[in-house]
């Protein structure tokens, strides 16, 4: 079987984790300090934080900007279920909107889904390709939008607008503008989850990119305690001589990476874009040459002028299937020994969402993205004859199936 998505681990990842295994220091500290200065100079933003996961990374930002009951958060119906779990978990309510063609959030649908209450945006680079950023941001300073803002915490008084908070669970190494994603919105969160581009089998960073009048050195180490029970010194500070004493200022989380996640990180991180990135985009080049060959195949997009993904997932399309058709060519697919996925059920078809009233009807593209998508296996280790192994499944399970 061609699996979909394992790890890049080998003798580099063991060495890294070992030395912090034995350096007597194996929670966050050091090594976690130094992933966070090296990601920030990859992005390109102002600082990072290194949190537990995406997830927690993304409630700590909902929770920073003083999300809460009442509040309405933006979100596209065709996402992980993490993007909009953390807005009910804040006891606001999610907002979904339709996407485009592009499986990314649709502007014109953030534009009338915007009211009084909307507090935040959270796009989505769905497969690592990067939102259109510059309407989304032009358009939460579009001064009839301004005017609808209404700020309670002291965050959204200083903001004073709509805040982006972008999802790049899949985009990190992703560009738009020239630009690396983690510099193109507000806060930027990235996923090291196992199945994700870059790992720390599981882990995520914070990116913070915000105007004036926001002091990031401030953010940072509010963010710090907030991450860290409110405690205003963390468990490094406290071993250090007369160091024991410290305070709570707050109810905070317990989100913080540890300097073992962040040795695999580190060794990810440093052959991130002249290694990985390379070979994943060969992965999505031979899988576009090859898929373009077939009418019934739609290619994803990965590169234009202006955008360029970090090819995580190949989100491949069949023209004019229908959902139980797709999920037939799936199985044809894995009975040929090929592990493929499907990114995403749109979360207005998820049991929660569906019994809160969502109706996937009020999302056309999403469910039609959906019904016709394939995910089809990307990554380091996926050699051309395996991936050719794959196209010869994928093609095999389709003519099976239409024709
Ligand atoms: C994986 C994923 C997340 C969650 O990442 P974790 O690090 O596992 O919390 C969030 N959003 C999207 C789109 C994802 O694919």
């Amino acid at each position: 079987m061609i699996p979909f998505s394992p790890p890049r681990m080998d003798q580099k990842i063991v060495d890294e984790v070992v030395d912090t295994l034995f350096s007597g220091w194996i929670t966050t500290g050091p090594k976690t300090k130094k992933f966070e200065k090296l990601l920030t100079a990859y992005g390109g933003h102002k600082v990072t934080l290194c949190v537990s996961s995406a997830s927690a990374g993304l409630e700590l930002m909902l929770r920073w900007f003083g999300v809460k009951e009442g509040d309405e958060v933006i979100v596209p119906a065709y996402t992980y279920s993490a993007t909009a779990n953390v807005v009910v978990h804040c006891g606001a309510k999610v907002v979904f909107v339709d996407v485009g063609d592009d499986f990314n959030i649709s502007i014109q649908s953030i534009e009338k889904a915007i009211t009084t209450r909307t507090k935040v945006i959270m796009p989505v680079d769905i497969g690592g390709w990067p939102c259109d950023y510059d309407p989304i941001n032009a358009l939460v300073r579009r001064p009839d939008i301004v005017s609808l803002f209404n700020p309670s915490a002291r965050e959204q008084q200083m903001l004073n607008r709509i805040l982006v908070l972008s999802d790049a669970a899949h985009s990190i190494g992703g560009q738009y503008m020239g630009k690396h994603v983690g510099n193109l919105t507000d806060i930027t969160v990235y996923s090291f989850h196992a199945v994700k581009n870059l790992t720390t089998a599981e882990g995520g960073a914070v990116c913070l990119n915000l105007p004036e009048p926001f002091d990031h050195d401030i953010i940072y180490r509010d963010l710090n305690a907030k991450s860290l029970h409110g405690q205003t010194k963390d468990a490094l500070a406290k071993t250090q001589v007369g160091g024991w004493r410290y305070d709570i200022i707050e109810p905070g989380y317990k989100y913080n990476m540890t300097d073992i996640q962040a040795s695999i990180g580190l060794v990810e991180l440093a052959r991130y874009d002249g290694d990985m990135l390379v070979r994943r985009k060969q992965i999505f080049d031979r899988y576009a040459a090859a898929f373009s060959k077939f009418e019934w195949a739609q290619v994803p997009k990965y590169e234009s002028e202006i955008r360029k993904s970090s090819y995580h997932v190949f989100l491949l399309r069949i023209k004019g299937v229908s959902e139980s058709q797709r999920d037939m060519i799936i199985r044809e697919i894995f009975a040929r020994e090929v592990a493929v996925n499907v990114h995403f059920v749109p979360l207005p078809m998820m049991t929660y969402y569906h019994n809160e009233g969502y109706d996937i009807k009020e999302f056309p593209v999403a469910y039609n993205n959906f019904s016709r998508e394939i995910s089809l296996p990307v990554y380091y280790d996926l050699t051309n004859e395996m991936a050719d192994t794959v196209v010869k499944a994928v093609v095999e399970s389709v003519r099976k199936v239409l024709f």
